[in-house]
């Protein structure tokens, strides 16, 4: 075997992101115990910026050990048991993928479905909610396979206080607003390669009180061990508790999130969530006027992902001379759009109009 040389590629995706170099230079830092005390502080240091950014005090915060799927288990195993009614949102593929964990830890699902490119009305959850009398509601904030944005300060509202709300924050943490106390919000869960900028590998998550109490008043054990919130709860919980192993931490990958929050928390959130509406709002205009039309509607498209429908004559297969001759990477359509879409991520170090216009350039170059 030879040591690996992977190409350089402007990552213009749907995930993952480019990485700043001071997080590769965390990660390749000694690796230490994972009961080591300066573990430990690098660990309690790493939850307390995880609450900045999700913007709650919620104690038990976080990153599963897993990619963003990982997260979303973690979030419904622990919420959902086996009988309770579930009101799940679908307008995409990740909605989908929610509702049908919910089915498998024992839910009863109810979707509330939207066509692909529109958010789940609000009000339709909340009839939903009421019709069923669901004890847990599941929705996707950012969709990554529409590029639509939902708006999910409005739902804590809409469906009072009683459910339980779990809510898919992958693609929207660290790029757009996810304010997990003010939205009432009682489970949130992200993955690092999104807005994070960190390589994929962890699923920062968060349980409100509430969520806590529903784990205590549990009548059935979380079927999966290794997602448990409340065994991983006594190897996280920060302040006196004994630390109790439960799964080997994977060092490297809490290295490289702590530096990418410390540069998330370095630059403000305020300050990001314009970078990345700025670059968006370049990159969807660049588009139009070639001909590409956006999938998600107006007004809730998200700036850090732009999906659209190609303009007649651009094939799909125009994305490999992408790749090959530029070195930049776009997704391709997932579901319905397999195929007819593109997937274009400007996200967290790539949030940027100079790397929104290398890909319109290169663009011009081959249409
Ligand atoms: N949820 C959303 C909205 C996503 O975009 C993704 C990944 O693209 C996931 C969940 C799953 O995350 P992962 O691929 O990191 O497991």
């Amino acid at each position: 075997m030879n040591p690996i040389h992977p190409p350089r590629r402007y990552l213009m995706g749907p995930g993952p992101s480019p990485v700043e170099p001071s997080v590769l230079a965390a990660m390749a830092k000694p690796v230490l115990g994972h009961l080591d005390p300066a573990f430990i502080s690098i660990m309690d240091e790493t939850s307390a910026a995880l609450r900045e950014v999700f913007q709650t005090t919620n104690q038990l915060t976080f990153p599963v050990s897993g990619t963003g799927s990982a997260g979303a288990e973690a979030a419904v195993v622990n919420m959902v048991e086996p009988g309770d009614r579930v009101v799940v949102g679908v307008c995409g593929v990740f909605g989908a993928r929610l509702a049908e964990m919910c089915r498998r830890a024992g839910g009863v699902v109810t979707e509330v479905q939207a066509p692909w490119g529109q958010p789940v009305p609000t009000e339709q959850i909340a009839e939903a909610v009421k019709k069923r009398g669901a004890k847990v509601v599941g929705i996707v904030h950012a969709e990554t396979s529409t590029g639509v944005r939902q708006p999910v300060e409005e739902i804590r509202q809409a469906i009072g206080d009683d459910p339980i709300l779990i809510v898919d924050a992958v693609t929207s943490l660290g790029g757009i607003e996810v304010d997990v106390d003010s939205w009432g919000i009682d489970v949130c869960f992200s993955g690092t390669q999104k807005c994070l900028s960190v390589p994929p590998g962890l699923a920062p998550i968060t349980f409100s009180p509430r969520a806590e109490w529903k784990l205590e008043t549990r009548s059935t054990p979380v079927q999966s061990w290794y997602l448990d919130a409340k065994l991983l709860r006594s190897y996280w919980e920060d302040g006196e508790v004994r630390r109790a192993y439960h799964h080997t931490a994977p060092i490297s990958m809490i290295y490289g999130l702590h530096e990418g929050l410390r540069i998330v928390l370095n630059e403000g959130l305020d300050a990001r969530w314009a970078r990345h509406h700025d670059a968006g709002r370049f990159l969807r205009n660049a588009l139009a006027e070639r001909g590409f039309e956006m999938i998600a509607a107006d007004g809730y498209r998200l700036p850090q992902l732009t999906a659209v429908r190609l303009p007649k004559g651009v094939e799909d297969g125009l994305r490999a001379a992408l790749l090959h001759e530029f070195d930049i990477e776009v997704g391709g359509g997932l579901g319905e759009f397999a195929g007819k879409a593109w997937r274009i991520g400007l996200m967290g170090l790539g949030a940027r109009r100079d790397h929104a216009l290398r890909l319109i350039q290169a663009l011009d170059a081959l249409m």
